[in-house]
């Protein structure tokens, strides 16, 4: 018997349109660019790629191939012990093709790579550098690994000429071993926030917790409250959402008020800002946020 969850009408989700939507996804078709956005067919990309009130459009690439060396539970990715080797082109072509899409905010994220010495570090900060060469005005984050805790692959991308530092917590501490894959550990994944926040203050860091997984509400208040002790600037809180029936079940939909609810507590402890909702995802109208309330 199946005992998923029914979908709750909140999560139902709206067909993207738009005059910036459409002009983006043209661009994108000569562009031979491959975005999450697109891939992961997003429910966002309407209002990402669209621009919001201050008309600011975000959108997500993936680096580094399609195939994971970790297996965490919540997640699609295909995984393989040895993925094939990072493109050495890659940085300079993104960067090309982004500088000619005329973006504002561009997510850079990745597989996990622990078979690669700098687990890809060195190829992200070399794809930072080639972006802001080719256009200084696109704002840049990078969305990475754990690095396995390596605090020197953290400091290659802090010190390339990234805006943004970002790596997801994902869940509470006790639930980690059962959605994220066995290498990736909670505590470390607080200790390379700290470090990127220490290499460099000025930087924004970020971090994303999903919901729906079976965590009480006292454990969300102790991984927002750990987020903030490690310095960590802005959150993001979005459903967890099963890709398929070999993944993880959904516990349960948490309610768009109870989102709310967790925008507030996360204000209250002082985040820079909390995007918190159904459909929110790390990369959620990053560009928005950051527009309006950092460099406010
Ligand atoms: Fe793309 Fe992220 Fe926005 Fe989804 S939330 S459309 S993946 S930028
Ligand atoms: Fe998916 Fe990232 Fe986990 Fe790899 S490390 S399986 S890409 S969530």
């Amino acid at each position: 018997e199946d005992k998923r969850l029914r979908l709750p009408p909140w999560l139902k989700t709206k067909i993207p349109t738009g005059k910036n939507f459409s002009k983006l996804k043209d661009q994108l078709k000569t562009l031979k660019l491959h975005t999450v956005c697109e891939e992961a067919r997003c429910p966002n990309i309407g209002e990402c790629w669209g621009g919001g009130e201050h008309g600011t459009t975000t959108a997500t690439i993936m680096l580094l191939g399609d195939t994971c060396t970790r297996g965490c539970r919540f997640c699609s990715v295909k995984t393989s012990r040895a993925p094939p080797p990072p493109d050495i082109d890659e940085p300079l072509n993104t960067a090309t093709a982004i500088a000619s899409w005329g973006l504002d905010y561009i997510v850079l994220t990745s597989v996990d790579r622990d078979d690669l010495e700098d687990g890809g570090s060195n190829h992200f900060a070399k794809t930072v550098r080639e972006i802001k060469r080719l256009n200084p005005n696109i704002i840049v984050e990078c969305l990475v690994p754990d690095f396995r805790g390596d605090l020197d692959c953290v400091k290659i991308i802090v010190e390339s000429e990234l805006d943004v530092y970002a790596h997801n917590i994902e869940t509470v501490e006790k639930l980690t071993p059962f959605v994220r894959d066995r290498r990736a550990n909670y505590r470390q994944t607080l200790s390379t926030l700290r470090a990127a926040k220490s290499f460099k203050p000025e930087l924004i860091t970020k971090s994303s917790i999903m919901l729906g997984l079976g965590e009480s509400d006292e454990e969300i208040k102790c991984t927002l409250e750990d987020l903030k002790a490690a310095k960590v600037d802005c959150v993001t809180l979005g459903q967890y959402m099963q890709p398929t029936k070999r993944h993880l079940k959904v516990v349960e939909y948490v309610t768009p008020e109870k989102y709310k609810y967790w925008e507030e507590i996360g204000t209250s402890l002082g985040f820079l800002y909390v995007a918190s909702g159904p459909l929110v995802r790390s990369s959620y109208k990053a560009g928005e946020f950051f527009i309006s309330s950092i460099l406010k």
